[in-house]
């Protein structure tokens, strides 16, 4: 069985030109590939195999991070249309602060003002002091070969990721979001689907799991921490859609190193029925036994239609309009 991860995925945005996304129109003929490619795998086979975990069958489900509204606005009725249905992970901290994730608000900066323009910023802003001392050549130095707003886009990344000091990180993105999106708010309800909207997709016959709370690195967290991610957003989803169909979860940032034994112990413990992480292959008869805790899943890239156009279609159709 393969289950294909997906995040954004929208119409091009004149107001976001340098956004990176599945376009509608490729995720559409990404279903057409998989119809004509492989079997879908319905709701009932597939919790009667994670139930069992004798056989598993062939063919392909979906599932859907992030709690975007996209998945709301334009994949909800798709997957309706087309008689299907998917599991969409939600990190439930988007619920309870009127700011978006910090991961996203990267890529809305980003995805607005571009890679060069927000490495301008960042150069201007960002004193040495708010440098891990290792780091401070790096974020200085304008070494790019090409110089590509993708060039840029990879540097603003890993100085926001990684140079900048962790502790200073949150204050950084306060004040590039201040300067560049002042009613953070107002996009926060653009961004991610409502309460309102997780229970209607359940009641439609979609499977809504955890994503945590705050979307961390599990693994670097205490085990108290972890249970609490845990417990809070299983508890969380099940009071927003009136009862959670059963509970499943998926790591942020998803690979090996990003959670442990303790933490798929915990998720067995919560009642967790099976949880996923980013190891590119098929699920098997053995993962679904030996270790649902960690079951794999491919990104959408690796399958026809499933890359980001490129920004410069983005740009051209901006200039179109
Ligand atoms: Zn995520």
């Amino acid at each position: 069985m393969k289950a294909i991860m997906y995040h954004y995925i929208r119409y091009s945005d004149p107001e976001f030109p340098y956004f990176r996304h599945l376009h509608w129109e490729d995720f559409q003929k990404q279903l057409d590939y998989f119809s004509r490619s492989f079997q879908w795998i319905s709701k009932t086979e597939f919790l009667e195999a994670v139930h069992d975990a004798t056989s598993c069958p062939e063919g392909v489900i979906l599932t859907f991070d992030d709690g975007f509204m996209d998945h709301y606005a334009y994949v909800l009725p798709e997957l309706k249309q087309r008689g299907l249905w998917g599991i969409f992970y939600v990190p439930t901290g988007i619920y309870t602060t009127a700011r978006l994730m910090d991961v996203h608000r990267i890529h809305l900066l980003l995805g607005k003002w571009g890679g060069r323009y927000m490495y301008d910023a960042l150069q201007e802003m960002v004193t040495d002091e708010m440098l891990t001392d290792e780091h401070i050549e790096a974020f200085r130095s304008r070494t790019y070969r090409s110089q590509s707003n993708d060039d840029y886009t990879l540097h603003v990344k890993r100085t926001l990721n990684y140079y900048i000091d962790y502790a200073c990180r949150g204050d950084v993105l306060n004040t590039l979001m201040g300067c560049y999106f002042p009613e953070e708010d107002k996009l926060k309800q653009r961004v991610y689907m409502s309460t309102a909207h997780l229970r209607q997709m359940q009641e439609e016959g979609m499977l809504i799991g955890s994503h945590s709370v705050t979307h961390p690195v599990m693994s670097k967290l205490t085990l108290q921490e972890q249970k609490r991610e845990i417990d809070e957003s299983f508890s969380f989803l099940d009071e927003a859609t009136g009862g959670l169909a059963i509970r499943s979860f998926c790591y942020p940032y998803g690979g090996f190193h990003t959670f442990t034994a303790d933490t798929e112990a915990l998720l067995d413990q919560s009642g967790c029925l099976f949880s996923f992480n980013v190891e590119p292959r098929d699920i098997t008869a053995g993962d679904l036994q030996k270790r649902p805790q960690a079951l794999p899943r491919y990104d959408c890239n690796l399958f026809p239609h499933g890359n980001c156009r490129p920004i410069e279609q983005n740009s051209t159709q901006k200039r179109e309009k």
